[in-house]
C-alpha cells in the first residue's frame, strides 16, 4: 500500500532532508586519500545526532551496523563502514545516508571522486547524477512510476554503462523502504500512478560494466560482478502538481 503524506508530514521529512544535505556538503572535503570508511561513518553519526531528534536511519535498520553505507569503487550499495577500507586517489566512493527525524526518514547518497579519477570513471558519474536529475523532473503527479526509469533509460541511452536493475527505489515515510518500488528502467505511462503526497526515494545505480551484481558473503555489500566501478545518486522526493520537490 502506498502511503501518501501530508503538507505537514513532508515537512518533517525535509527537516531530515536538510540534515542529509548539510552532511553531503560537509563531508565531501573529508573525502580524500588515507581516510578510512570508518572513519566518515564515526563523522556521519556525530554530524546527525547533533541535530535535535535526529538519528541515523540505517543504523540497525535489518541489523545494519554502519550510521552510513560507503561503497567503494565496485561496490555499488549497502558497504559496511571499515577501518581498513581507506580511500585512495582516483577511487570513487558512494555515501547513503538516512536520517529519521520524529520517526519520519529521508533517504539520500552521493558518490564522490577521490581526488583524480579516470575519464570514464568520470562520465559515469556525471551520466548517472544526470539520470537522476532527469528521473527527478519526471516525477510529476499524473506521471507514473515507469516515467521515472524511462528518465533514466534515455539519459544512459548511447552510452555502454549498465543500469543495474536488481535495486530498486522506494517510497519513504515512518519507513525507509516503503511502496512503490521504483525501478530505473521502466515504460512511460506504466506502473503506479504519481499522485501529491507521494514521497520517494529515487536513486540510479550504473555499472562502468555489465549490469550485473551480486552480494558478498559479509550478507550486505553489494558488488559489481565483473568488478568494474560502479555509482550512486538518490535523493527524497515529494511529488507535487508542479514537479518534485527534493527534500534532500
Ligand atoms: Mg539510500
Ligand atoms: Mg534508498
Amino acid at each position: 500500500m502506498i502511503h501518501l503524506k501530508t503538507p505537514e508530514e513532508i515537512d518533517v521529512i525535509a527537516r531530515g532532508g536538510a540534515i542529509i544535505a548539510d552532511f553531503l556538503v560537509e563531508v565531501r572535503p573529508r573525502i580524500r586519500p588515507g581516510v578510512s570508511t570508518l572513519e566518515l561513518d564515526g563523522f556521519a553519526d556525530e554530524f546527525i545526532r547533533a541535530h535535535a531528534g535526529a538519528v541515523p536511519a540505517f543504523k540497525g535498520l535489518y541489523g545494519f551496523p554502519g550510521s552510513v553505507c560507503t561503497s567503494l569503487n565496485e561496490e555499488v550499495v549497502h558497504g559496511i563502514p571499515s577501518a581498513k577500507r581507506v580511500l585512495r586517489e582516483g577511487d570513487v566512493i558512494s555515501v547513503d545516508v538516512g536520517v529519521k527525524v520524529n520517526g519520519w526518514c529521508a533517504d539520500s547518497a552521493w558518490t564522490f571522486r577521490v581526488g583524480e579519477v579516470s575519464s570514464e570513471v568520470h562520465r559515469l558519474l556525471d551520466v548517472t547524477e544526470r539520470s537522476l536529475w532527469a528521473a527527478i523532473e519526471a516525477s510529476i503527479s499524473g506521471n507514473h512510476v515507469g516515467d521515472i526509469g524511462a528518465a533514466v533509460m534515455r539519459t544512459v541511452d548511447g552510452t555502454s554503462f549498465g543500469i543495474i536493475k536488481d535495486l530498486v527505489g522506494h517510497g519513504v515515510g515512518r519507513d525507509v523502504h516503503e511502496e512503490p518500488q521504483v525501478p530505473n528502467h521502466g515504460r512511460a505511462g506504466h506502473g503506479p500512478l504519481l499522485r501529491e503526497g507521494m514521497v520517494l526515494a529515487i536513486e540510479p545505480m550504473c555499472n562502468l560494466g555489465s549490469k550485473d551484481v551480486k552480494t558478498l558473503d559479509d550478507g550486505w555489500t553489494v558488488k559489481t560482478v565483473d568488478g568494474r566501478p560502479s555509482a550512486h545518486y538518490e535523493h527524497t522526493v515529494a511529488v507535487t502538481e508542479n514537479g518534485a520537490d527534493v527534500l534532500t
